[in-house]
C-alpha cells in the first residue's frame, strides 16, 4: 500500500506552531516511506471562513519548506482539494448512510435543540446530547412515520443529516502512539453530517474525503480524539473499514507551566509567537507575530517543532531535514503533552545561526536590517554577520546587535563617557584622532597598535580610554572587537564619530 498522508487544515486564521508539527511530522512520514503528502483545505464549515487564512497557511508551508506534493494549487490526482468545491460529492454517501439505516433525518429546529439541551442535561454543567438516550424525544426520521418524514421533505422543511450511533457498544481505535483506545458509545452523540445547506459537516467530509484520496495515514492533533469514534463507525456503516487509515493523535503543545493546550493568548500574555508567520486577521485587523517575523529560520522552527513530542532516544538534538526523514518514527512520539520552552525554541535559532555561513545570514538578515531605514550593502553585512553572529539569537538580532555599522548610532551612554571625562582623555582622544587621520593602512590590527601606542605616549591607562571609544563608536557598552567595528565603518566615520562625541560632552 502506498503511503499517503494529509494535512487538513480549516482555513479559519493562523496557524498555530501544533498545527506545522503536525504538517511536519506529515511530511516527514511521507519522505520516509516514499509517499505523498497532501494539503486538504476542509473549509465547509462557510461560517468560520476567513479570507486570506487557505493562502497565509501555503506560505507558512513554503517558508517552513515543507511543500505538500497535492494540493489545491498543485493540484493532483484527486482534484478538487478544497472541501468546498466538492460539495456534491459528499450527499450520496449520507443517503447512503440514511438507507442503510445508519443515518436519520432530523428537522429539529434549534429552539427545540435548546430546549432538549436544557430540559435533559444530567448536571449543570453540560448540557444535553443528541444521542440514544434523547433521539427518540426529538423529530427526526427515527419519530416520525416515512410518509410524515417525506411531507416534510418535499414542503422544503430544513433538515439535517445525522449518524446513529449504537447503543452500549464499545469503539476501538487502534493508535499509533496510543495503541487500543476504547470509547463507549453511550457518551458518543448523533453528530450531524450532511448540514441543512446541504454542506457536509467536518465529520463526513473527512471520511469521505480520506477515503476518496486513498488516505493511508491519518496524523492529527490530539483534540481530534473525542471525534474518532464517530468517524471509526462512519468508515465501518460505509463499507470501507479495509481502507481506513492508521491514525495516530499527536500530543498537545502545552502552555510553558504545562497548564493546559499553549493558546495564542499564552503567546500575547509571555510575549513570544504562537503562529508560524505573521497573521494579519481581516476581520479585526489586528496582526499576531510569527516566528519568521520575530527572526526565527525556518530551520531552526522546524527542528525545535520535531523535538516538541519527538527524540530519537540519544539526546541529539539538532537534526537537518533530510535526518528527521531518516530517523523520525511516529512510534517515538509522546503520548503526553509537550511543553513550549521559548527560550529552547530560541537556543534553536541561536545554534542555526552559528551554523550559517555569513553570506546566507546576510541574505536573512537584511529584511531586519532594512525595516530600520538602514540599506546596507550585502558586502558589508555578509562582513558583519561573521563578527556578530556569535551574539545573534534571532536574526533581528543582527540590528540590534549590529546597528551601528549600519547608521551613525544615537550616544545612548553618554553619560558613561561624561562622567568621568578629564582633561588627559580629552588630549589623549584629540591627538589620536590626528594621528588616525595619517594612518596609511586601515585595518583592526594597525588600529590597535596605534591606539596602545597613543596610551603609552599619554601615560594613561589603556582600561580608561577603551570604553570611552567604544562608546564613541557604538553608543553603548557593547558589540565585537571595538578595533573590528572601526576597521569596518572606515576611517571618515570612526574619526567622525569620536569628534561629534567630544563635542557632545565638551
Ligand atoms: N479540519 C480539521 C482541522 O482543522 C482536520 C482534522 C483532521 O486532520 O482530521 O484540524
Amino acid at each position: 500500500m502506498k503511503v499517503r498522508v494529509r494535512f487538513a487544515p480549516s482555513p479559519t486564521g493562523g496557524l498555530h506552531l501544533g498545527g506545522v508539527r503536525t504538517v511536519l511530522y506529515n511530511y516527514l512520514f511521507a519522505r520516509a516511506h516514499g509517499g505523498d503528502f497532501v494539503l486538504r483545505i476542509e473549509d465547509t464549515d462557510q461560517t468560520r471562513f476567513v479570507p486570506g487564512a487557505e493562502q497565509y497557511i501555503m506560505d507558512c508551508l513554503a517558508w517552513c519548506g515543507l511543500e505538500p506534493d497535492e494540493s489545491p494549487v498543485k493540484g493532483g490526482p484527486f482534484v478538487p482539494y478544497r472541501q468546498s468545491e466538492r460539495k456534491s460529492m459528499y450527499r450520496q454517501y449520507a443517503m447512503q448512510l440514511v438507507a442503510s439505516g445508519n443515518a436519520y433525518y432530523a428537522f429539529d429546529t434549534p429552539e427545540e435543540l435548546e430546549k432538549m439541551r436544557q430540559e435533559h442535561r444530567k448536571d449543570e454543567h453540560s448540557a444535553a446530547q443528541y444521542d440514544s438516550s434523547t433521539r427518540l424525544l426529538m423529530r427526526n426520521s427515527l419519530t416520525l412515520s416515512p410518509s410524515e418524514t417525506e411531507a416534510l421533505i418535499v414542503a422544503g422543511t430544513p433538515y439535517v443529516i445525522r449518524i446513529k450511533v449504537p447503543e452500549h457498544t464499545t469503539i476501538h481505535i487502534s493508535d499509533m502512539i496510543r495503541g487500543e483506545i476504547a470509547f463507549d458509545s453511550s457518551l458518543v452523540d448523533d453528530k450531524v453530517l450532511l448540514k441543512a445547506d446541504g454542506m457536509p459537516t467536518y465529520h463526513l467530509a473527512v471520511v469521505v474525503d480520506d477515503y476518496l484520496m486513498q488516505i493511508s495515514h491519518a496524523f492529527r492533533g490530539e483534540e481530534w480524539l473525542p471525534s474518532a469514534p464517530v468517524h471509526v463507525l462512519l468508515w465501518d456503516y460505509l463499507g470501507w473499514k479495509a481502507h481506513m487509515p492508521l491514525w495516530a493523535h499527536l500530543p498537545l503543545i502545552l502552555k510553558p507551566d504545562g497548564n493546559g493546550k499553549l493558546s495564542k493568548r499564552d503567546g500575547d500574555r509571555l510575549g513570544f509567537p504562537v503562529f508560524a508567520m505573521n497573521w494579519h486577521d481581516p476581520k479585526t485587523n489586528e496582526i499576531t507575530k510569527g516566528f519568521k517575523e520575530m527572526g526565527f529560520m525556518p530551520q531552526a522552527f522546524v527542528n525545535m517543532l520535531a523535538m516538541l513530542g519527538w527524540n530519537d532516544g540519544t539526546g541529539q538534538e539538532l537534526f537537518s531535514l533530510d535526518e528527521l526523514v531518516s530517523r523520525f518514527s511516529i512510534e517515538r512520539v509522546h503520548k503526553g503533552g509537550a511543553k513550549f520552552d521559548f527560550e529552547k525554541a530560541k537556543w534553536f535559532n541561536h545554534q542555526y545561526i552559528q551554523h550559517t555561513d555569513n553570506d546566507t545570514l546576510a541574505t536573512l538578515a537584511l529584511p531586519f536590517i532594512e525595516a530600520n531605514g538602514a540599506t546596507p550593502t550585502h558586502e558589508l553585512v555578509t562582513t558583519v554577520a561573521g563578527l556578530i553572529k556569535d551574539r545573534c539569537t534571532l536574526l533581528s538580532d543582527f540590528w540590534t546587535q549590529g546597528h551601528f555599522f549600519f547608521a551613525t548610532p544615537e550616544l545612548v551612554e553618554k553619560a558613561a563617557i561624561a562622567d568621568k571625562w578629564n582633561e588627559q582623555k580629552q588630549a589623549f582622544f584629540s591627538s589620536w584622532t590626528q594621528v588616525l587621520a595619517e594612518l596609511p593602512i586601515w585595518n583592526a590590527i594597525d588600529l590597535e597598535t596605534s591606539f596602545n601606542d597613543h596610551v603609552l605616549l599619554h601615560g594613561i591607562k589603556k582600561g580608561e580610554v577603551m570604553l570611552p571609544f567604544r562608546i564613541m563608536l557604538v553608543g553603548g557598552k557593547y558589540g565585537p572587537g571595538v578595533f573590528a567595528i572601526a576597521e569596518v565603518i572606515g576611517k571618515e566615520e570612526t574619526i567622525g564619530r569620536m569628534n561629534t562625541t567630544m563635542v557632545a560632552i565638551g
